[in-house]
């Protein structure tokens, strides 16, 4: 019987495995995770999980019931260190495990920007849950924040801390928050956003040092402004989790794995899913695509026709809001909005490319149905026009 390793026990891993017995799969399955957690959903760590509002256990992807149900082999606290697609063999330290079929879901790692003090005590990074309860723990007795990077992750974090009483001044080398992923005139909102809230934001502003003796206790810009601290996030960006398969000959692209639509790698019997997963070479670090990803991998493991690939859509909470946006737009493409309920559209030679709305998801599943299809703008300007009715 087809004997399934699925490495990585996070959101894809977890969700794969669940699909895969679903699906049909009677032959062995084990999960191999680096954490000693089960699979569990990381979103909240920058939000309610954070505040103390919500528990591990309500984010798990399924209960250890269900992994005893479905007979599935747990390999916890247990990193993969090596892969030998010749003799399809998975290293876990002096441990090996063998595999008919691989599925590879070991997610992101943090960047770790080269700013000295990076060491210092009070300087955190959130990828897990154990990262989440140092920082809730530290900002219990903490009055003052610097929140590095403005992405998706920097701004949830601000506005958490917010949330929990801290002064926090949110920094970032871009001019504004998540500017990177959607430029103006969203990042302008955002900012508005977490000034209304109390949070000092500054863009154009690099760091040039995390300084103290021990504990953090300035950030200093490049500009020469020093911020004084209680405690520092740094939240940068991520990059594809491969450290174990470093000397694995497996096609790379957009630094993550390269694979079809049904998540096949170039080595026969290997799959990947998940933040990692460079579909058709376009690489998605969000909730929605790895669960769409993990159950394309199922169903093409057993050969069983693969889903069609869906757009991917991602949701940011920032205190009462929330931002949704579908699609993949370019720095090039022409941004047409409309208010409020606030929606940008993003459009490509008359093309809609990518959909962006703030608390307002009826828009955003609407819109993510014209994807791809020409439309007018002067229509999606107009709000008084419903949006099943523009093309
Ligand atoms: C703080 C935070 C907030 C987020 N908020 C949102 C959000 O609001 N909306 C959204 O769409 N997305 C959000 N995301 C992104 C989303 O969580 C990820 O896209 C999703 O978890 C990807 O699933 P994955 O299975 O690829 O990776 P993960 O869920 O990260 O799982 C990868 C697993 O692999 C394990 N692993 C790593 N190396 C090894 C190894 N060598 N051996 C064995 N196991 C290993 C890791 O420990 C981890 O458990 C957030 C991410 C973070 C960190």
């Amino acid at each position: 019987m087809t004997r399934v390793v699925v490495v990585g026990a996070g959101l894809a891993g977890g969700t794969v495995v669940g699909r895969l017995r679903a699906l049909g799969h009677a032959g062995p399955i084990a999960l191999v995770g680096a954490e000693a957690h089960l699979p569990y959903e990381r979103p909240a760590l920058s939000k309610g999980y954070l505040t103390g509002a919500t528990t591990l256990d309500r984010l798990l992807v399924h209960p250890q019931q269900t992994y005893d149900d479905l007979g599935v082999e747990l390999r916890l606290g247990s990193p993969a260190t090596g892969l030998d697609v010749e003799r399809r063999v998975v290293q876990l330290g002096a441990d090996e495990l063998p595999y008919d079929v691989l599925v590879v879901a070991t997610g992101s790692t943090n960047v770790r920007p080269p700013i000295p003090g990076m060491d210092l005590t009070g300087v955190h990074q959130l990828r897990t849950a154990e990262d989440a309860d140092r920082l809730r723990e530290h900002a219990a007795n903490a009055t003052t924040a610097v929140v590095v990077g403005t992405g998706f992750i920097g701004c949830e974090v601000s506005a958490t801390l917010r949330s929990l009483g801290l002064e926090v001044t949110a920094v970032d080398a871009l001019p504004g928050p998540i500017w990177a992923v959607l430029g103006e005139p969203l990042s302008g909102r955002v900012r508005g956003w977490h000034e209304a809230h109390g949070v000092r934001v500054l863009g154009g502003a690099g760091v040039a040092a995390l300084e103290g003796g021990g504990w953090v206790e300035q950030v200093r810009l490049v500009d020469g402004t020093v911020l004084p601290v209680d405690l520092v996030v740094v939240g940068v960006g991520a990059r594809p989790e491969l450290g174990w398969l470093e000397a694995a000959p497996l096609e790379r692209a957009s630094g993550g794995l390269l694979v079809d639509a049904g998540g096949r790698t170039s080595a026969q019997g290997v799959f990947a899913a998940g933040d990692l997963a460079a579909v058709d070479g376009v690489r998605a670090e969000h909730y929605s695509a790895a669960l769409a990803q993990a159950d394309r991998v199922a169903h093409a493991v057993l050969g069983l026709p693969v889903p069609a690939i869906e757009p991917t859509w991602f949701w940011s909470d920032q205190y009462e809001h929330t931002l949704q946006y579908a699609g993949r737009h370019g720095p090039e493409d022409q941004l047409v909005e409309r208010a409020e309920p606030y929606t940008g559209f993003f459009l490509r030679e008359g093309a809609l490319t990518a959909v962006v709305t703030v608390d307002n998801g009826r828009d955003l599943r609407r819109g993510m149905k014209l994807l791809g299809r020409a439309v007018d703008p002067a229509l999606l300007a107009d709000p008084a026009r419903d949006l099943r009715t523009v093309a």
